[in-house]
């Protein structure tokens, strides 16, 4: 019983029974209130004219001097053919000056208030009007009254308790009796079919939380999968929809941290990889020249330190890039935003590579339209994309070969496009080759000098510009790798 009133089912329905019960007792006591506030009104309502028909009759007694014997009898007379009243003579100050009562009982007050008496009187007060009963004082009952007059000069009262003691003790037993009873079995049945309503709908409604509350444990105990099947729209139908929506985020948000982990651990595997084969290159051609020192031609010891310090560039490059990157990564935005001419850009650019690709006997071009907005981004970072894509494209583009730059214009974007006649890339390396570290051809890329990183900066560039990038190719076509940038527009001036 203890355990079942720990639980939520257990104390709902606890609150639940303990307030019909509650809404019972006060039931019975407003209804008895009502039953005995409708008697007593009924009762005066239908006795408002009791005093002024019993006066006459007391008329003749009370003409000269009050004639006690007299009135006594009457009054015993009366009371005896209607015992549901008790009659009072009352002198003009209220004091009682004539009564009858059993030998054994005592009429205990002197004298009766003379406030209801006028209320009643006046005829202006709502029924019932509550007076004093002699025989109780304090007790309040219904009445009916009539002046009457006592010898010349007393202006007396004749009050009439209606619902005498002895009417009272028979009928209000009678009444409550019925009363209780009707009110208790009423009461039964309502406690009994609510009850049982209210406990099965409550059963209903735990057993939804008691499902959600399972499938919460299943989820902290590992079990991911875990959702809480609910389809209804009302609030537990909302939180079951919460909750789902919460493990969503947190299942994504862990894959996220999983994949950031392996994307770390790759990056330090990778790291040590690309610095321990250039490492043993270099140490292997240092060894030789030490252990041949008087035996390598002059030729062979510059053919060897070329080679030593074309690998020490790649280093270098290696350990700028990967510098680079990380401080991209630690930027969600980009912070130097400013309006630039990417016409002068491209241009600057063209001109820093045009002597490589003149040793190549590669040709560069500029596709621009004759007038050219300025474009909104960061100038040093969008140099960066275009001088990794330049260097790609001349490094996969052989002999003889075009590397054109073009620009136009797309509505509110510039579109800022490479292209190349290369060896191209086939098209399922084409999803990958933005991710760091990817070579297609990993000796050849290498042996290129490429590092892996030069399109994982582009696209991350792309991103803090809250742009992208994408690429075509075609193997043994060429390459064309584009992006958009955001066009300047002229602030509005205020004021
Ligand atoms: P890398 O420094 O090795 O060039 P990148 O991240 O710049 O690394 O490029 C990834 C891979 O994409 C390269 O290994 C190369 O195979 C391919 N790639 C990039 N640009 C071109 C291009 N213009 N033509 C052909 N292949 C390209």
């Amino acid at each position: 019983m203890k355990r079942f009133l720990r639980t939520f089912y257990g104390k709902l329905s606890a609150v639940f029974l303990l307030l019909l019960l509650l809404m019972g007792v006060i039931q019975i006591y407003i209804t008895l209130n009502a039953t005995t506030s409708f008697h007593s009104e009924a009762d005066q309502k239908l006795h408002l004219r009791l005093a002024t028909d019993v006066a006459a009759e007391f008329r003749p007694l009370l003409k000269d001097s009050i004639d006690y014997e007299g009135i006594h009898h009457q009054i015993h007379y009366m009371m005896v053919i209607n015992p549901n009243i008790e009659i009072y003579l009352l002198d003009g100050n209220g004091k009682i000056l004539a009564f009858f009562a059993e030998p054994q009982k005592k009429v205990k007050a002197q004298y009766v208030n003379l406030n209801p008496i006028r209320d009643f009187l006046n005829g202006e007060t709502e029924m019932p009007i509550w007076g004093e009963d002699p025989r109780h004082p304090g007790r309040k009952k219904t009445f009916s009254v009539a002046p009457v007059q006592i010898g010349d000069d007393i202006n007396g009262y004749l009050y009439i308790i209606i619902g005498s003691e002895q009417y009272d003790t028979a009928s209000s037993a009678i009444r409550e009796g019925y009363i209780v009873e009707t009110t208790v079995i009423g009461l039964l049945i309502t406690l009994v079919f609510t009850g049982i309503i209210g406990l099965i709908l409550f059963a209903f409604l735990t057993r939804r939380i008691r499902k959600m509350s399972k499938v919460v444990n299943e989820f902290e105990n590992g079990k991911l999968d875990k959702r809480v099947p609910e389809k209804s729209g009302d609030e537990l139908g909302y939180l079951a929809n919460s909750f789902n929506k919460m493990a969503d985020t947190i299942v994504a948000n862990m894959e996220d941290l999983k994949k950031t982990d392996d994307l770390r651990r790759e990056l330090v595997a990778n790291v040590s990889h690309d610095l321990r084969s250039p490492l043993a290159t270099i140490k292997g051609y240092l060894e030789t020249i030490q252990i041949k020192d008087g035996n390598l031609s002059e030729e062979e010891r510059q053919k060897y330190m070329s080679i030593i310090l074309n690998i020490t560039e790649n280093l270098e490059k290696l350990a700028e890039q990967l510098f680079e990157l990380s401080k991209l990564d630690m930027r969600d935005t980009a912070t130097y935003l400013e309006p630039f001419s990417i016409a002068d850009l491209v241009q600057d650019v063209l001109m820093k590579y045009k002597p490589v690709a003149e040793t190549s006997n590669i040709n560069l071009e500029v596709r621009l339209p004759e007038s050219l907005p300025q474009v909104y981004a960061d100038v040093g970072l969008i140099e960066r994309v275009l001088s990794n894509l330049m260097e790609n494209a001349l490094r996969y583009t052989p002999q003889e070969g075009r590397i054109t730059i073009e620009i136009s214009q797309e509505q509110d974007n510039m579109r800022v496009a490479v292209e190349d006649t290369g060896c191209g890339i086939e098209e399922d390396e084409l999803p990958h080759i933005f991710d760091r570290f990817y070579r297609v051809e990993k000796s050849r890329a290498r042996a290129t000098g490429g590092s892996g990183l030069g399109l994982a900066i582009v696209k991350k560039i792309m991103e803090i510009h809250n742009t992208s990038i994408s690429v075509d190719s075609q193997v043994n076509v060429g390459t064309r790798f584009s992006f958009t940038l955001e066009v300047w527009k002229q602030p509005i001036p205020t004021g």
